[in-house]
């Protein structure tokens, strides 16, 4: 990596089509997402956002174009090297059978009580855990079906936040969330993930109106792309 930089993401005439896919599910993206910068994605289902963030940690790689961390092509980096400064948050959350606190920890073995304590804290996640019969030590069901998805969401982005990360990747991780606390979520988000590079895939205005940069895609392609004011 170039060490100057920590967390730049650059996509450069990125394009990705699924194996068999007749059309590319993405289309010739370019856009830099900065570290102490927020760039929101947003666009109608179907649209590509998941698809375009999915090639950062590298789930595929692109079938034209390229996608850079820090200045070198994310194909040629170690997967492990790539994936440490990334913490990421899918659309489709997996918690698995366990305690609250080991399910957040999965983000990082390392890390301390206190750290996964902060964790859940920025992610308005403290309150409701410690209202749980046993708090840190409650168990989550299989499928975490004895809680809600609110409740789910913000214990997955309290699993990335325990990571420290240079990227942060949120996909629709505060749909579910209402909007006092996803304005909450979003103050403390901030302040903890200052030096971080935060892409947050979203459909709610308010959750995105404050990033420095959207992008707006349609139908795999950038339709617009700027602050909230110049869109
Ligand atoms: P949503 O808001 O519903 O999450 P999205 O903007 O994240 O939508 P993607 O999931 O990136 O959209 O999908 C973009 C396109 O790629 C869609 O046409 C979708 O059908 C297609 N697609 C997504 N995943 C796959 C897959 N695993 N195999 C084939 N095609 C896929
Ligand atoms: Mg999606």
């Amino acid at each position: 990596f170039d060490d100057t930089q920590k967390g730049v993401v650059e996509f450069r005439n990125v394009s990705y089509r699924y194996p068999g896919a007749e059309e590319d599910a993405i289309k010739d993206i370019t856009f830099k997402a900065e570290p102490g910068k927020t760039t929101a994605i947003i666009g109608s289902t179907g649209s590509g956002k998941s698809t375009l963030v999915n090639l950062i940690p590298r789930f595929y790689d692109a079938t034209e174009g390229q996608v850079l961390v820090d200045g070198v092509d994310v194909r040629d980096v170690k997967q492990h090297d790539l994936r440490e400064k990334i913490g990421y948050v899918p659309q489709k959350i997996s918690l698995f059978k366990g305690t609250v606190m080991s399910n957040i920890k999965f983000g990082n073995e390392n890390a301390t009580d206190e750290e996964v304590k902060k964790a859940a804290e920025v992610a308005q996640a403290a309150e409701f855990i410690e209202r749980l019969p046993n708090g840190y030590d409650s168990e989550i069901s299989q499928d975490a079906t004895n809680i809600s998805g609110g409740q789910k969401q913000r214990l997955s982005i309290a699993r990335a936040l325990v990571k420290k990360a240079e990227i942060y990747i949120f996909d629709e991780s505060f749909s579910a969330l209402d909007f006092k606390t996803d304005r909450a979520l979003r103050k403390a988000l901030k302040e903890y993930t200052e030096n971080s590079t935060v892409i947050i895939v979203a459909q709610r205005i308010s959750t995105i109106m404050n990033a420095d940069q959207i992008i707006v895609l349609d139908d795999g392609k950038i339709a617009g792309i700027g602050t909230h004011e110049e869109l």
